[in-house]
């Protein structure tokens, strides 16, 4: 009898006892030594979804052999492994080492099942060594002195917002106009966009500036309209971390955006933007599915949007078409009475560039030498650019010293369904001293990213934004998550409604803030404060 096991997977009915069991109860085929003598461990992996299982990557196996152990590959997919997490960290029962499993936090709530990796620094200079290089990726998952999970970083050419403004420059050249700088030049370029038929088709069809809807899970997320808060000198932090429930910094000041005399100003600009017909009447409330048809035009060569905030060019159409050509990232333009010097851009790069989450050992691993042994070799320059793009001995990587160039078979695999590396979910770190060629992902962003440089200069990362490694306490996460479900419940109607229909005055707006501040808003602020002075030296 064949049938599919939790990571989907065909296996026979007499091993799916045992492969089930393993996860939720543990199984000895794990801990068992092989005919060989080896120390016999087993890692799970959580990987995306077009990528190869682990242990059919090269790199795997090659770095098996080093470390003279044998090793049994699993991986799970995101929606599986949400569903098994919180079984597995109830049984205690963990792999001997878990991949991109379970976060600082996990760990913490559930330290008895976790091996505490600050104690065994000494058998692990690679980690050592990321962490001299860069003290902010320790400071990541460091904890009263325990460290239950280690970082990952992909290296400083990861180092970018995913957060950007694009232009259709194509049409800026037809109608004769120069990127905005303002909010006023942009409502002009958006009003051109809309009556001069910018894209050639004899057809008003165009969409001047087009928004993703709002959210009802947060105030600000990826790509959100209020990038338009860094126009007025508020650094928006969209990538990941407080700033999405309103929570920015400055000068070492926490304070809540969502109840700014800057947010109202931007409510204000995407009101007038909305009632004057420059974004689609519907972007508030429409299905994300709406929105990216809509950014996508013919998705060859017919553009239909002007403005947008998004990752880069490729959410458009895909690179090598026209229409992928005709966009550009620009910095964002400034709001009224605010000057260029004062304008600021979105501060998630370090998001991109590290995760907290990447490895985890089992406090009852019957090897824990070999396991050592193992996490070393992952966090080696050798095995992490190979779990980043792919194996040298198999062509996808091409080395020279610290050089290494990622050939054209990696993409076509990729492409393929069959992405033979963990890429972002490497459990491994970049030095700064490796350039990695060809690297499209990293290319592409850093491009758009330099457009920014000018803002990013503007504020202090530190003084500025909310440090990555800044956290609350599970006392004031619980209390921090709750403030914010009613405040959200509450206020994103209004604001809704304020962006379709108008009618923001004083009187409403001092209403809106003092029902904020009844649900807490200012307890929100409070607490980050307090974690912010803790955490920040
Ligand atoms: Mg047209």
């Amino acid at each position: 009898m064949r049938k599919k096991n939790a990571f989907g997977k065909v296996i026979t009915a007499t091993s799916a006892a045992c492969a089930v069991g393993l996860l939720l109860a543990g199984c000895g085929a794990a801990n068992t030594d092989t005919a060989g003598g080896k120390p016999h461990i087993t890692i799970m992996v959580n990987t995306g979804s077009t990528q190869i299982s682990p242990g059919k990557q090269g790199w795997a196996k090659e770095l098996a052999k080093e470390a003279g152990v044998d090793i049994t590959w699993q991986n799970t997919g995101d929606s599986a492994w949400t569903n098994q997490r919180n079984a597995i960290l109830a049984s205690g029962d963990l792999a001997d080492i878990t991949i991109r499993g379970f976060s600082p936090s996990d760990a913490q709530r559930n330290a008895g099942a976790f091996e505490d990796l600050s104690k065994d620094l000494d058998k692990l200079p690679n980690v050592q060594a990321f962490f001299k290089a860069k003290p902010l990726a320790r400071k990541l998952v460091e904890k009263d002195g325990t460290i239950y999970t280690l970082p990952s970083s992909r290296g400083k050419a990861y180092q970018a917002s995913g957060q950007h403004m694009l232009i259709n420059k194509a049409w800026l050249d037809k109608l004769g106009l120069e990127v905005p700088k303002t909010w006023d030049e942009l409502t002009k370029v958006l009003e051109a966009f809309k009556t001069q038929d910018p894209n050639g088709n004899g057809e008003a069809d165009e969409y001047p500036i087009d928004l993703r809807p709002l959210d009802t899970s947060n105030l600000g997320n990826w790509w959100s309209p209020f990038l338009f808060l860094n126009s007025t000198g508020i650094v928006t932090q969209f990538n990941n971390g407080p700033s999405s429930s309103g929570i920015y910094v400055e000068n070492g000041k926490v304070k809540n955006w969502a109840i700014s005399d800057e947010f109202r100003q931007v409510i204000e600009y995407l009101h007038q933007l909305t009632a004057d017909g420059l974004a689609p009447s519907t972007w508030v409330t429409k299905q994300i599915d709406t929105y990216w048809n809509e950014i996508k035009g013919d998705g060859e060569k017919v553009g239909k949007v002007g403005v947008l905030f998004t990752w880069d060019q490729s959410n458009i159409a895909n690179w090598g078409t026209s229409l992928n050509e005709e966009y550009i990232g620009i910095p964002v333009p400034a709001a009224p009475g605010v000057s260029q010097s004062e304008v600021v851009w979105d501060a998630s790069r370090e998001y991109n560039e590290y995760e907290d989450y990447k490895l985890s050992m089992s406090a009852n691993t019957k090897y824990k030498d070999a396991c050592l042994k193992v996490i070393n070799l992952l966090y080696s320059e050798k095995y992490s650019v190979q779990q980043l793009r792919g194996t040298i001995s198999e062509g996808y990587l091409k080395q020279d010293g610290h050089t290494y160039t990622v050939e054209q078979k990696f993409y076509d695999a990729a492409n393929e369904g069959k992405t033979p590396a963990l890429e972002d979910r490497l459990a491994g770190w970049i030095p700064d001293d490796v350039t990695i060629v060809n690297d499209t992902a990293a290319d592409s962003m850093q491009k758009i990213d330099r457009v920014y440089d000018d803002q990013y200069a503007n504020y202090d990362m530190t003084k500025d934004a909310m440090p990555i490694y800044v956290r609350l306490d599970s006392a004031d996460t619980n209390t921090f998550a709750n403030n914010n479900a009613a405040i959200y419940d509450y206020a994103i109607p209004v604001i809704s409604s304020w962006i379709v229909k108008g009618g923001l005055d004083d009187a409403s707006w001092n209403a809106y803030v003092k029902q904020l501040k009844s649900l807490n808003i200012d307890q929100n602020t409070e607490m980050w404060q307090k974690a912010y002075d803790e955490q920040v030296k």
